[in-house]
């Protein structure tokens, strides 16, 4: 036991910065865990399944969090960001935002209590493909298990409703943002990733036609949590899918986009087709990739799709998309390289595997760090005392990830009991 040390701060409370957190503190170490959304869980929470046993992420997350709580050691500020970090190694100092929720902890609400609301969100749990009330639990199993209220969004009318059918005083629309200085020994970065913005592939149509969807949505559908109750349907007209294509690569290995391989997304398309195929038997799916990577034991999930005589793969990039104005159906032009044929094809839904970009592309952290060309954190430059984990540092799947987190636990916790 450490009790006597600093904490250790861990910014971004996804499966990164949770695994890291846990690590700590359950050898003694306290910890602060910053997580800019409303909950924890990060991208690995609206996953439908996920490898290597193809389990909903849900029944992790669950034993996860039944360890937050039994752990005193953790402090958990959501809708939080750190702004500053000054001090060095063992003698940091570090300044947290805290945006307001609007919700008091004192009152349980419910959703009987939204219902009247009309003011609606774009439901960012899943990724824009429907709204939710303006007053929102933010998705089944969100932790902290607390309604968080979209200010922007709320009409005048419905605050006056709102303020009428909620428990007195669970409901504070004065509420502001604070900030907090904490001081800590060691600080974690697990800022993670977001997905490549697929609007920058305008030959594939995606923000044009709703029919072309990414792999974080294709997540949800197949989600009984998400906007179709895990129905997988086209977005444009609600039809079950019957003939679905995959394109790989959409934004990753090419100099104008992203250059590097984005190393799950291959992976992740194999996992879709399961989806596709164990919800509809008799659907057809056509794979257009550059390469296939998979790796390890999980290749003989490839070669088991190699199999079935309902899914093809066709090894070409796809050049352009377009869509039949009537059916929304999606026509993809490509070149097979291997029979050199120029294919023209007709499908009723297009999946990109989008490319994970780091957060940190976007945002810088308030520390001096050094950054690769694609924003991802330099693995072997970090300044004493901050360690980066898991998508912070290069693009990977949650397996390795998890050891990634345990190794930055580990040396955070070197370095504050070295006191250097
Ligand atoms: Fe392309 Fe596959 Fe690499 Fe993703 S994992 S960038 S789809 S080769």
């Amino acid at each position: 036991m450490n009790t006597n040390t600093k904490p250790i701060l861990v910014i971004g409370g996804g499966i990164a910065g949770i695994t890291a957190a846990l690590e700590a503190a359950e050898v003694g170490y306290n910890v602060i865990l910053v997580e800019k959304e409303a909950y924890l869980g990060g991208r690995v929470l609206r996953m439908y399944r996920y490898f290597p046993k193809m389990c909903p992420p849900t029944c992790g997350f669950e034993i996860n969090i039944r360890r937050i709580r039994q752990n005193p050691r953790i402090t958990i500020h959501t809708l939080a960001t750190v702004d500053e970090i000054s001090g060095n190694t063992g003698n940091f100092k570090a300044k947290i935002q805290i945006k307001p929720r609007y919700v008091t902890a004192n009152h349980s609400l419910d959703d009987s209590m939204t219902e009247s609301l009309v003011s609606e969100r774009a439901n960012d749990f899943n990724y824009g493909m429907n709204n939710s009330k303006a007053l929102y639990m933010p998705h089944d199993m969100a932790y902290p298990s607390a309604y968080v209220l979209d200010r922007e969004a709320l009409s005048d009318t419905d605050a006056a409703i709102l303020l009428e059918t909620c428990p007195p005083g669970s409901i504070d629309l004065d509420m502001s943002e604070k900030e907090i200085e904490v001081e800590v020994g060691a600080v974690i970065v697990a800022t993670g990733w977001q997905p490549y913005d697929v609007k920058n592939l305008d030959n594939l149509g995606s923000g044009l036609y709703p029919n072309v969807i990414t792999n974080v949505m294709m997540e949800r559908l197949a989600a009984s949590g998400g906007p179709t109750a895990g129905e997988i349907i086209r977005p444009s007209d609600g039809k079950k899918v019957e003939n679905v294509a995959f394109v790989q690569c959409a934004g990753s290995r090419d100099d104008k986009h992203l250059p590097y391989c984005s190393a799950v997304c291959c992976m992740g398309s194999l996992k879709h087709i399961r989806y596709i195929r164990e919800k509809n038997e008799n659907a057809k799916i056509t794979v257009f990739y550059i390469d296939i990577r998979t790796v390890g034991s999980e290749e003989k999930f490839y070669f088991d799709l190699l199999e079935d005589e309902n899914v093809s793969f066709v090894k070409g990039k796809v050049a352009a998309i377009s869509e039949e104005s009537d059916s929304k159906n999606l026509i993809l032009d490509v070149e097979d390289t291997i029979s050199h044929e120029n294919l023209h094809q007709g499908f009723d839904m297009v999946v990109l595997a989008t490319g994970m970009v780091p957060v940190t592309a976007d945002f810088k952290l308030p520390v001096d760090l050094k950054y690769d060309e694609y924003g991802f954190i330099d693995g072997t430059t970090e300044v004493n005392g901050v360690y980066a984990a898991g998508c912070a540092k290069h693009p990977c799947d949650v397996s390795t990830t998890t050891k990634d987190s345990t190794s930055a636990a580990l040396k955070a916790i070197q370095c504050i009991s070295r006191g250097d």
